[in-house]
């Protein structure tokens, strides 16, 4: 395990990801916080404490971005956890020219106790939700979320209300699920009108 502390900006494969929070209340089985503890060469991931938005503000300011127009939130834990800190870092983001990526479970607005798709899709550019399998019993047998079962419908709801609001908006899914499975979590996303994209396992987040 690496030693470095409070990584709130890394860099992989040319993107630039922001690590607001470790707190998630899923445990999925595919979860790379369970193997590693950093990405590409990244120090480790977890922090010390949910940032602020000023050291979040701090670590975008002293990133050079030249090379770079977009800046991921991307857990080592799930961004919609610290929603102040995530709105107001994109919006600081937004002022400096920078695009915005949402990578999330979809779970934000039972998090929040509250439909936050809105607030999401107004202030971040592009929102990728993972939908992992394609029925709630396969879901919470991956996900294994605290929500329970109610938490697969709750992230495709976020997915549809995300829709109303902008066009880039996608679901993804892992490859490590079966084609029959992928199949049917491309009907129920061409049923919500959101595309569906195929990720390839891989140590990004
Ligand atoms: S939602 Fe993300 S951070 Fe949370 S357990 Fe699943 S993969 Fe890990």
């Amino acid at each position: 395990m690496s030693e470095k502390k409070d990584e709130i900006l890394y860099t992989y494969a040319s993107n630039v990801y922001l690590n607001i929070t470790n707190a998630c209340p899923c445990n999925c089985e595919f979860c790379i916080r369970k193997t590693t503890d950093k990405v590409g060469e990244s120090g480790s991931l977890w922090l010390s404490h949910n940032p602020t938005f000023e050291e979040v503000k701090a670590a975008v300011d002293s990133f050079d971005f030249t090379d770079h127009d977009e800046a991921v939130f991307c857990g080592y834990g799930e961004p919609t956890m610290s929603f102040d800190v995530l709105i107001a870092a994109a919006k600081y983001l937004r002022q400096k020219g920078i695009r915005t990526r949402l990578n999330t479970n979809g779970l934000g607005s039972l998090i929040n106790k509250r439909d936050i798709s809105k607030e999401i899709c107004d202030n971040i550019d592009t929102i990728s939700i993972s939908m992992n399998a394609s029925d709630a019993e396969k879901y919470e047998a991956i996900v294994h979320p605290v929500f329970g079962i109610k938490s697969f419908d709750a992230m495709l709801e976020f997915g549809k209300e995300c829709r109303k609001y902008t066009e880039n908006v996608a679901f993804t899914v892992v490859d490590v699920i079966s084609d029959d499975d992928i199949a049917q979590c491309k009907r129920i996303a061409d049923s919500l009108n959101v595309p569906l994209r195929v990720r390839k396992y891989s140590t990004e987040y």
